[in-house]
């Protein structure tokens, strides 16, 4: 085939600048089937971009990748094809998504090879979905689910950040699920000697209801996931589920942990993330929030934030947290949470937690500062300077 070239006219160049368009190199309008210099300019952006040699001409090579740079993620089925893969910026904008939430797909070179492939069925069954490493409707829609809420680098965590910062400091109207753990037939971690007679279940039951009425009380409105004493024990989807459904801002799962070792004891908080350093950005900064405000507001000891891929943080479509406040098996942990007034504390630093996620980072305030039973005011108050 003889290069299309500078000066050249018709239907094929048409069609080159028509891909061009489409990734934005040329304006979305342009139209015309001359190859003038806008043309040439455009063509060798893309070539650099697919680490091409550049010589502003669309060639064999040029055109394959022009043609491979026609599909847009989801418009066609995605399989590993034999021996011929399929290839396309669909193939590869598939590949960065599953790179950014951890799956192992190699590098992103928009071949839909066999790894791509089994990237795809672990996804798949980790979502509940038929393994078949295909990617169809079914799998697009999942990723397309999960697509606002897990983020890689930096620039996605900005983004984020700047889409809370609009929705403005009040937490006055927006809704916070809250999910006891636990409950019915599972009541959580036990303690089956000294003087507690409370469960896990029962415990952070008590607590998701005291948080519950800090947040009603701060214009929050507040659905817990199950009651004191359900039939059976929600599963974990089903509370994601569920939280998903009432269009959460915010979800807090609430649990006590438990160790054969009693001198295992503190507060440890979890948000969506892989081990490859991939995570739910907001997740973190308000899993982060809510452990400094314990730590500061109740001397529990700091057993800091991670990164976990459970069902109930990975299916969740917000901001969500679990925390594990304090270990029930531990002496120390199990005085200090059967006293009403440290469950208190606990509570207020959950509220100071989220209240400081919906505040902007250059007017966030010092750990242990809000004054929870203040926060009208304080949140009238940064709205003035607004
Ligand atoms: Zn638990």
């Amino acid at each position: 085939m003889r290069p299309i070239r500078p000066g050249d006219q018709g239907p094929a160049v048409a069609e080159i600048r028509t891909v061009l368009a489409g990734l934005e190199l040329l304006p979305a309008q342009a139209g015309g089937d001359d190859y003038d210099d806008q043309t040439e300019r455009a063509v060798r952006a893309f070539q650099q971009s697919r680490g091409l040699s550049v010589d502003g001409r669309v060639g064999a090579e040029t055109w394959r990748a022009l043609d491979a740079a026609r599909w847009r993620f989801g418009a066609r089925a995605l399989y590993h094809a034999v021996p011929e893969p399929l290839t396309g910026e669909d193939v590869r904008s598939l590949q960065e998504r599953l790179l950014e939430m951890g799956y192992d797909v190699g590098r992103a070179d928009a071949i839909y090879g066999i790894r791509t492939s089994r990237a795809v069925a672990q996804f798949q069954r980790e979502m509940g979905l038929k393994p078949d490493g295909s990617c169809g409707p079914h799998t697009v829609n999942a990723l397309r689910r999960l697509g606002r809420k897990v983020v890689g680098g930096r620039p996605q965590w900005l983004r984020e950040s700047d889409a809370i910062r609009q929705a403005g400091p009040t937490l006055v109207g927006r809704t916070v699920v809250i999910d006891p753990g636990h409950g019915g037939t599972d009541p959580g971690v036990v303690v089956p000697d000294g003087t507690l007679h409370w469960t896990e279940a029962d415990l952070v039951h008590d607590l998701a209801s005291r948080l519950e009425g800090r947040l009603a009380a701060a214009g929050v409105r507040v659905q817990l996931t199950r009651g004191p004493s359900p039939g059976d024990c929600l599963p974990d989807a089903d509370r994601a589920q569920l939280a998903n459904s009432l269009g959460a801002d915010v979800f807090i799962s609430l649990h006590t942990d438990g160790h054969a070792n009693p001198e295992a004891e503190g507060v440890a908080t979890y948000h969506y993330g892989t081990d490859n350093g991939v995570t739910s950005a907001t997740g973190e900064r308000l899993a982060g929030l809510v452990q400094r405000e314990i730590v500061a507001r109740t001397g529990l000891r700091d057993c800091r934030t991670h990164a976990k891929a459970w069902e109930l943080l990975r299916l969740t479509r917000m901001p969500a947290v679990r925390v594990e406040v304090g270990y029930l098996t531990s002496p120390d942990d199990r005085a200090r949470l059967v006293d009403p007034r440290f469950r208190d504390r606990v509570v207020e630093a959950i509220v100071a937690g989220v209240q400081r996620m919906y505040l902007p980072i250059e007017r966030d305030v010092p750990t242990g500062s809000i004054d929870v039973s203040e926060l009208r005011a304080i949140v009238a108050a940064s709205t003035v300077v607004d």
